[in-house]
């Protein structure tokens, strides 16, 4: 017997007994799942997946019904700062449920599942390879208060390969802000203008910046963000969320 072949039997005898010993769940509805082979999402939850495709916008990833892909009316109209936004998963299904036990639950549970989605998304085949990646900055308040930054776990577990150039402490949020979702348009931008900076107003000129959220909703979060990166000059901005909300 080959060396190959004794360490996938180990491998399938080690998830035999993982799966006897802490049965799976769903992580979209709680059913219980027969593997915990990832993702940990049951048929019907996998089924209400809809992944970001083509056709869409050349430059925010706002996806058409049909046609080919164009810039979207608003980014003709807008010129958004950010050279490309993609996102891996639309905001439905069991992709909230995934996003709110993380971020307000703390559960750490559906990152493997998100990494998981986000491979199989084949969303980063889209972007640049950057030399920084940069994670949507919480005030230290609520850092404090979370305890963690869920646009960093979601970078750490996304993107391993580029996990060295993840800096999660140079873009900085300097003041507290309400939560966006409890505002509209004009309020979200007045609400954040001046909220993002670089620590110690460092220089990123001919970086190539990969900013990182969960939820790209109306964008104003990340506008922001990408104003202060383009001011401090970086040559690149893309931006990759795991999920849009239409
Ligand atoms: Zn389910
Ligand atoms: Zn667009």
């Amino acid at each position: 017997m080959t060396a190959r072949l004794h360490i996938s039997l180990a491998s399938s005898l080690l998830a035999g007994a993982r799966d006897l010993l802490f049965p799976a769940f769903c992580l979209g509805c709680g059913c219980p799942l027969p593997t915990g082979s990832l993702p940990l999402l049951c048929p019907d939850c996998r089924g209400s997946l809809i992944f970001g495709r083509s056709p869409c916008c050349t430059c925010c990833g706002l996806p058409f019904a049909a046609g080919s892909d164009h810039l979207c009316g608003h980014c003709l109209r807008n010129q958004p700062g950010f050279d490309l936004a993609r996102f891996a998963l639309h905001y439905c299904g069991p992709v909230p449920r995934l996003i709110q036990d993380l971020k307000f639950h703390g559960l750490t549970t559906p990152l493997a599942t998100m990494a998981c989605l986000v491979r199989n998304s084949g969303v980063a085949r889209h972007l640049a390879e950057p030399d920084l990646l940069l994670p949507v900055p919480l005030h230290p308040a609520r850092l404090r208060r979370r305890g963690f930054n869920q646009s960093l776990l979601i970078a750490r577990a996304c993107f391993p390969r580029w996990r060295s150039r993840i800096d999660p402490d140079l873009l900085i949020r300097r003041r507290p802000t309400v939560p966006q979702t409890s505002l509209t348009g004009t309020s979200r931008r007045r609400n954040l203008r001046g909220a993002f900076a670089l620590y110690r107003d460092r220089r990123l000129d001919n970086r190539r910046v990969l900013l990182v959220d969960d939820v790209f909703t109306t964008g104003s979060t990340v506008r922001e963000c990408v104003a202060v990166l383009r001011r401090a000059g970086a040559v690149r901005v893309e931006v990759f969320t795991l999920s849009r909300s239409l």
